[in-house]
């Protein structure tokens, strides 16, 4: 097999020609499919340099103005910029930009907030939460009691009524809402009541809708929430990282937790290219963005129900669909590895109350965070849930020639929008 050669990294290539082919393999693979996955997108060139800089080569431990190491001048002052910029943009009052990824950023809540073998409460993995949220393959959930709570079997939504009553039960320390495949807006307000009458911290792990909230095209979990973490690379459009943010009662246990309780130097390349992203989602073009994912999610739900799809929840609020594929009799990965074949990039997910198991589940999971970077618009949505529909049927029948045609269709769609560091 011949590798397309990468776009623009001649240094790379000339020093590492194998590699630089996967880079570049990787780069047509972009370009020429559409990836629906709901935590994935597109960053900008500025965010892709960013994050190449000689801020790579930097060790930092510490905070700004208070490192166990010399040469920080530049440093302290592009850490401050992606602090102050984070707490402008999410209206917060302290802000944590250097955890390494959304796990480790809630492993330091954790540290912050309970001790090992205190109960904690979250949303079911199966459900819609997050592994972190103590589910008990996780560290969070064989290091603490992990109490779990999910969606309603009849609706698809959260129960409050039964978080309330487990959270008056079971006491935990900290609980935390959001997740990983929830197509409905987040009720904070309700979340915080409860954390309040129960004496936890509540966490708003809004790391899937930090850039709808930025955008503001979903509710912001201030002031409800005592504590925010997110992750910088989904809609919020930014490098892969994560952030922490609370009222300024929280900092030091929130900022100790990160360095020195968990974490060693952090990564300044990241940061300054969080600090970039922040600067672009307080552009108004950034709320046209935000608001643009949801309308095409919602105009691809609709188009998804006219085709007689089963939605969890019945539609979306949000960037994201969750599909039950049993009423089309596909299961979800056979389905998911079809539409990979089309060039339709998805991934199987659970669904609330799966007969099946997680490895081999009854839905596949989507969203319009990345289609939208590239610029499609409601319009598309259309032709978008055509070519999944007859992706699924053919996953059904066995027909790899349609899957053939359907990914020859997507790349002629494709071409006609272009996204940074992508090859023409
Ligand atoms: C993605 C995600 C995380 C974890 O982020 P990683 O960067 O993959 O570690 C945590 N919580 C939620 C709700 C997420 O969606």
């Amino acid at each position: 097999m011949t590798l397309p050669t990468p776009s623009s990294h001649p240094a790379l290539t000339a020093a590492d020609p194998e590699l630089a082919a996967l880079v570049g393999a990787e780069e047509r693979l972009q370009a020429d499919t559409l990836r629906l996955i709901p935590s994935e997108n597109y960053v900008s060139q500025a965010v892709l340099e960013a994050s190449g800089t000689v801020l790579q080569n930097k060790y930092s431990e510490g905070y700004p103005g208070r490192r166990y190491y010399e040469g920080q001048q530049n440093i302290d002052q592009v850490e401050l910029l992606a602090i102050a910029r984070a707490k402008a943009l999410f209206g917060v009052e302290h802000a944590n930009v250097q955890p390494y990824s959304g796990s480790p950023a809630n492993l330091a809540v954790y540290l912050a907030f309970a001790e090992p073998g205190d109960t904690v409460m979250g949303m079911a993995l199966p459900m819609g939460g997050h592994l972190t949220h103590g589910w008990g393959v996780s560290a969070t959930g064989k290091w603490f009691r992990g109490v779990q709570y999910g969606v309603r079997k009849d609706t698809g939504l959260i129960d409050f009524d039964e978080v309330r009553e487990l959270a008056l039960k079971e006491r935990p320390k900290v609980i935390f809402c959001g997740g990983t495949a929830l197509p409905r807006t987040i009720d904070f307000a309700a979340f915080g009541e409860i954390a309040r009458e129960a004496g936890a911290v509540l966490v708003a792990d809004v790391a899937h809708i930090a850039g709808l909230i930025a955008g503001g095209a979903h509710p912001s979990p201030v002031p409800h929430a005592d504590v925010i973490s997110t992750t910088t690379h989904k809609t919020l459009r930014g490098p892969r990282g994560a952030m922490l943010m609370s009222r300024e009662e929280h900092a030091k246990a929130i900022d100790k937790a990160v360095f020195p309780g968990l974490q060693g130097g952090p990564h300044n390349q990241t940061t300054a290219a969080i600090a970039v992203a922040l600067h672009e989602a307080a552009q108004p073009s950034f709320r046209d963005y935000a608001h643009a994912v949801v309308a095409n999610a919602k105009a691809l739900a609709e188009e998804l129900l006219a085709r007689g799809f089963d939605l969890v929840s019945g539609g979306t609020d949000n960037h994201l669909i969750l599909m039950d594929l049993t009423p089309k009799d596909v299961p979800g990965k056979i389905a998911a590895k079809a539409l990979d074949r089309a060039g339709i990039v998805v991934n199987y997910n659970t669904v609330p109350y799966d007969p099946r198991k997680p490895f081999d589940p009854s839905g596949i999971r989507i969203g319009t965070p990345s289609l939208t970077s590239r610029g499609l618009g409601v319009q598309d949505m259309a032709a978008v849930a055509d070519w999944i529909e007859r992706g699924v049927t053919a996953a059904r029948s066995g027909d790899e020639d349609a899957l053939a045609v359907i990914r020859s269709e997507v790349a002629a769609l494709m071409s006609g929008f272009p996204a940074p560091g992508l090859p023409a």
